[in-house]
């Protein structure tokens, strides 16, 4: 099998309030994408990882020294970053995986259970049910309370195969669709998703808050 890895790491990170992108934060010394892409390497499976970086950081991203990893110029959107990474690698890949560069914590159990239902599927992704009781709002007040029992939170790595990826990323340039996830964009365009279990640890780390729980619990959380 040939697993091609993804990690749209070309965000400004405007939520993380900071000058450098949250993906560049450091986490226990390493930039927090570091700490991804070296998480995929131990992994047999991984043939190749791809990480779209901001255009103007490609000349000064240190190349890996392993031969396995490659890095792009992201696009304006992530939708856009990841079509930039996948044009860049060649087509001989079974499955594609795409990971937040700001999730450190996911497990080798989740992924490759991703990956084996986006072989047998077409397409998958790992999430978690919703625990909060979920309301939407209006200018500041309550206005629904929506039902949380179908209801899960998306995680990464989000698997397909790799024509589906393709297809997927085509059509939505060409319906100028947009979405936050491409497990998302498939949905919308009509595939079926398989949905694994995620894992509470596989946090996304978006505010400066969350890069503090990461840091405090980096023994426990990164290990699996
Ligand atoms: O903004 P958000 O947190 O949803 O971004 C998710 C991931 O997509 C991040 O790793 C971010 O760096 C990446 N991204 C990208 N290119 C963009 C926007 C976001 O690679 N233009």
């Amino acid at each position: 099998m040939s697993v091609l890895v993804i990690i749209p790491a070309a965000g400004s990170g405007t939520r993380f309030g900071t000058a450098v992108p949250k993906q560049f934060q450091p986490l226990a010394g390493k930039p927090l994408v570091q700490h991804v892409v070296e998480r995929f390497l131990l992994d047999e499976i991984v043939t190749r990882i791809v990480v779209a970086v901001p255009e103007p950081l490609l000349t000064v991203v240190k190349q890996s020294t392993d031969d396995r990893v490659r890095f792009v110029a992201g696009g304006a959107t992530r939708q856009e970053s990841v079509a930039n990474a996948l044009a860049s690698a060649p087509d001989e890949f079974e499955v594609v995986a795409v990971h937040d560069a700001v999730r450190p914590f996911f497990r080798q159990m989740t992924f490759h259970a991703a990956v084996d239902a986006a072989r047998e599927h077409g397409a998958a992704l790992p999430a978690l049910p919703l625990t909060d009781t979920i309301h939407a709002t209006r200018d500041g007040w309550l206005a629904a309370t929506v039902d949380r029992n179908n209801l899960v939170a998306a995680q990464t790595p989000q698997c397909f195969r790799y024509d589906v990826l393709r297809d997927i990323l085509a059509r939505a340039r060409e319906q100028d669709l947009d979405a936050t996830d491409e497990a998302g964009l498939a949905a919308r365009l009509g595939y079926e998703v398989r949905v694994v279990p995620g894992d509470p640890f596989n946090i996304k780390i978006t505010r400066p808050d969350d890069l503090r729980l990461a840091e405090a619990n980096f023994e426990e959380w990164s290990c699996g």
